[in-house]
């Protein structure tokens, strides 16, 4: 046998041992970075599939601790929800130091958050989402995954070009016919606000998710976890720890939006 053969069918063999999943509706694979928004998309995930694996993505991040804590928030929503623990499978971590390369932005530099003159914040890393989808899609190929969940979101966010519903939509679209697949691509938080976002993870597992979600997510730009606030860990200036505190605030006292 040639070497190509060989290394072909040493290829089939491997493709086929890591073959567990069913390539139609019931698989879904979480784009989670272990925050409030991620975490709350694979609750959401967990109550719609049969089966659902997370994927993170390392792009050396200022915020690394979240690449900690998320293993952290998979343990705890492992033992927390007996119901949702035998559907969650196996957990993917991919390696983008080059987007942190090529990005010069508050997200990958040590350098403050500022808006920038064409109004979007410096924390714009161009292109993450679309990279994210991109590389999810090529894990959920690999992995016969039909469902890829984002919590990509337009309503309140930064303005990000990225995270929104027709980026994604077009996404969708770009990896079906470049990848032969028929990807669907559920972005559940895209028309709720941060307030609203609280209240689906009530829906989804009541108090205890959102006691979970509080405890254990981190949201803050920066690494500090730091005392704990009523809304979580984190700085509390930064415009990811603004918003998640406005709408905490606003889910408690019952208030329907910010
Ligand atoms: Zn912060």
């Amino acid at each position: 046998m040639d070497l190509l053969n060989k290394a072909t069918q040493w290829r089939g063999e491997k493709l086929r041992a890591i073959k567990p999943l069913m390539n139609d509706a019931r698989s879904a694979l979480v784009l989670f970075s272990g925050g409030q928004d991620s975490t709350t998309c694979l609750a959401w995930a967990l109550e719609r599939f049969a089966h659902v694996e997370t994927v993170a993505f390392d792009y050396r991040q200022r915020h690394r601790i979240e690449l900690d804590q998320r293993l952290v928030v998979l343990e705890e929503v492992r033992r927390n929800f007996p119901q949702w623990a035998g559907k969650l499978g196996q957990d993917h971590f991919i390696d983008m130091a080059v987007l942190g390369q090529i990005s010069e932005t508050s997200l990958t530099r040590d350098v403050a958050f500022v808006m920038e003159k064409d109004g979007l914040p410096n924390s714009f890393v161009p292109g993450r989402n679309l990279l994210f989808f991109t590389f999810a899609a090529a894990v959920a190929w690999r992995r016969e995954i039909r469902n890829l969940v984002g919590g990509m979101c337009e309503t309140d966010f930064s303005g990000y070009p990225d995270c929104r519903d027709n980026t994604v939509k077009a996404l969708q679209v770009a990896l079906n016919l470049g990848m032969d697949r028929s990807f669907v691509l559920h972005t559940p938080l895209m028309w709720l606000d941060k307030t609203e976002t609280w209240g689906l993870a009530k829906e989804l597992g009541g108090s205890t998710l959102v006691d979970l979600i509080l405890e254990h997510t981190h949201t803050c730009y920066d690494s500090v976890r730091g005392p704990k606030n009523d809304w979580g860990y984190g700085c509390g200036k930064c415009p990811a720890c603004a918003l998640r505190k406005r709408g905490f605030e606003a889910y408690r006292e019952g208030r329907s939006s910010l």
